[in-house]
């Protein structure tokens, strides 16, 4: 049975010209590039041409990139290492505030360091009033997400930054771009940001590397310390094969990225409007309205491969299982790594009651998402729905 692949936010296909270039780093060019040897040297010169490369892609400069290992990874690097860098001017301390939709990889480290959470409204917008309440002179390092990993929904790191500058004008901001660079300009988005993280294998890389970016000036502390590689900002022999194709798997995407969203929105709204008008009781996040069918809707707010739903009456888990029998891979974006039950932290923080947010699907384009794939989904999902509020009833 033929797959129709909805998961691309949690990680994509590789590109057929990434795993290409990555070839020669596994059995040709295997050295380790901070040696001195004509082999060690093609591989550094590898990796430099990969860092010009994601340089131009997130508006920096090559020494502004440091590679890591994930997306985790970068953000870990921005909020714990921002944290312990030295304060801004006019502030003592090392506070740090973040979202209450943030990944959980910069979640996390914001909770553990006893940061500050600022809430969004029911469209899953920033609240600028809080962020300007939560920040004072003290405010070491602000992360707020480009494009949030189960809504899709974008922010405008121009009006944050505006927010900072009145309110806190010695932090720092990072921004996790993860989920924005498939979809959106990063480079002129983020010009505001002192620090960017991407990943790769969210843009049809390789998974288990990722780069943040550091601009020029910014103190940031090593979280992994050793053999000072990444300019003493991140030791560890480089991963050159992911280096390589996280490079060429950036230049793809800007190469074709006008054209993907343009195909991928489309079918998104196809996908959306036609689940919209075959189920009932079906809330969309980050549109406007949310609710009802047949009238039009407004998905401006939101990246154009993302499609996120909240069923009444029905649990996630059991429409997964239905919709995978039916070959559509998808993902309720809910916190259960773990295998826990909990609804999404991005739902509650928009005021979506438990019982919705139980039973929400997100179903995310890419780039090889084809008409193939939305006439299935179309076809297994609302039957799959109508079977569990039968069940349920
Ligand atoms: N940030 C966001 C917004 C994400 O969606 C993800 C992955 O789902 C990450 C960070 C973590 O990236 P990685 O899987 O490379 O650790």
């Amino acid at each position: 049975m033929a797959v129709a692949y909805f998961d691309h936010a949690a990680s994509t296909p590789m590109h057929p010209e990434v795993v290409e270039a990555m070839r020669e780093f596994f059995d040709g060019c295997y050295a380790n590039p901070t040696g001195a040897h004509r082999m060690a040297r093609d591989a550094r010169r590898a990796t430099d041409d990969a860092r010009d490369v994601l340089a131009e892609a997130l508006g920096a400069r090559p020494g502004e990139i440091v590679f890591c290992g994930s997306g985790t990874e970068g953000d870990n690097l921005a909020v714990f290492g921002a944290a312990a860098g030295e304060a801004g001017p006019g502030g003592s301390g090392g506070t740090v505030v973040c979202s209450a939709t943030e990944h959980p990889a910069v979640l996390r480290p914001v909770e553990q360091l006893g940061g500050r959470v600022v809430g969004v409204d029911r469209g899953g917008m920033l609240d600028l009033d809080a962020l300007a309440a939560a920040l004072d002179g003290d405010v070491r390092l602000v992360s707020v997400m480009l494009a949030n990993n189960e809504t899709g929904v974008v922010w405008s790191l121009a009006e944050v930054a505006e927010v900072m500058a009145r309110h806190a004008p010695g932090a720092l901001l990072h921004t996790d771009a993860v989920q924005a660079f498939p979809w959106l300009d990063v480079a002129a988005l983020a010009t505001p940001a002192d620090l960017i993280s991407v990943s790769a294998h969210k843009f049809g890389g390789p998974k288990g590397v990722g780069a943040l970016v550091v601009r020029d000036g910014v103190r940031l502390q090593a979280q992994i310390v050793g053999g000072g590689q990444e300019a003493e900002r991140r030791s560890g022999t480089p991963n050159v094969a992911g280096i390589v194709g996280m490079g060429t798997a950036a230049a793809v995407t800007l190469a074709r990225r006008g054209e993907v969203v343009q195909r991928a929105g489309r079918l998104r709204d196809r996908l959306a409007d036609g689940l919209r008008a075959a189920i009932g009781g079906v809330i969309e996040t980050g549109v406007h309205p949310p609710a009802g069918a047949g009238a039009p809707v407004d998905r401006s707010a939101k990246v154009a491969g993302s499609c996120h739903l909240c069923f009444e009456g029905i649990e996630s888990e059991a429409l997964l299982f239905l919709a995978e029998r039916g070959g559509v891979y998808a993902s309720a974006a809910s916190a259960c790594a773990s295998g826990a039950e909990d609804p999404s932290h991005v739902l509650a923080a928009m005021g979506y009651p438990r019982s919705l947010a139980r039973g929400s699907l997100r179903l995310s384009l890419g780039a090889a998402s084809s008409e193939a794939d939305v006439e299935t989904a179309l076809a297994v999902l609302p039957p799959a729905v109508a079977q569990l509020r039968r069940a349920a009833a």
